[in-house]
């Protein structure tokens, strides 16, 4: 038997009024826990290079790619990667939706300017090495695959360290 059809067999059925009775996927108390963890040596470099306004990546000179977001070891290549190499904050879009629901999966509402996720080859990287972010500052209808873009940077003060250090791309060639 397939796992998928023993888990068919087996598997306990949850039904709509499980979901409304909170059953499913809810949190009724608030639990007092604090969490920590750690980056990691590629993307804690990756991070608080975000925060001084620049994209660093790793090189790998097996396959001639710069990993972006950097990491230690290439997964092509099956061996670690060599030096940091800061890399653009212009890219091309590769691919891109638009969205339709809010990042808390409610829909957008009529008038409210959809979501534009994409993903984002940065110039400097290597071919198909990308990122997601967001593109705005366009009408989503004239976003179109190929695009040149350009990081918008968050005022120095306001960065954080993290990827929303850019607020977003901009097309810059259509
Ligand atoms: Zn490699």
């Amino acid at each position: 038997m397939l796992d998928a059809d023993l888990v068919a067999k087996t598997a306990t059925k949850i039904s709509l009024k499980d979901i409304q009775d909170g059953k499913v996927l809810s949190v009724k108390d608030k639990p007092n826990l604090k969490y920590a963890w750690d980056n990691g040596v590629a993307i804690g470099r990756y991070l608080a290079e975000l925060k001084e306004g620049r994209i660093i990546g790793k090189r790998c000179h097996s396959c001639k790619r710069v990993l972006v977001p950097p990491r230690l070891f290439c997964e092509l290549c099956w061996r670690p990667t060599d030096e940091w190499t800061y890399v653009q904050d212009t890219g091309t879009i590769l691919t891109f939706v638009i969205s339709h629901v809010n990042w808390d999966a409610s829909r957008v509402k009529k008038g409210q300017r959809h979501h534009t996720p994409a993903v984002i080859e940065l110039d400097g990287a290597g071919k198909d090495q990308a990122i997601m972010h967001l593109i705005d500052d366009i009408d989503p209808k004239d976003i179109k695959i190929g695009q040149k873009v350009q990081a918008v940077w968050k005022k120095p003060e306001e960065r954080t360290g993290a990827i929303t250090d850019i607020k977003y791309f901009k097309v810059i060639k259509k």
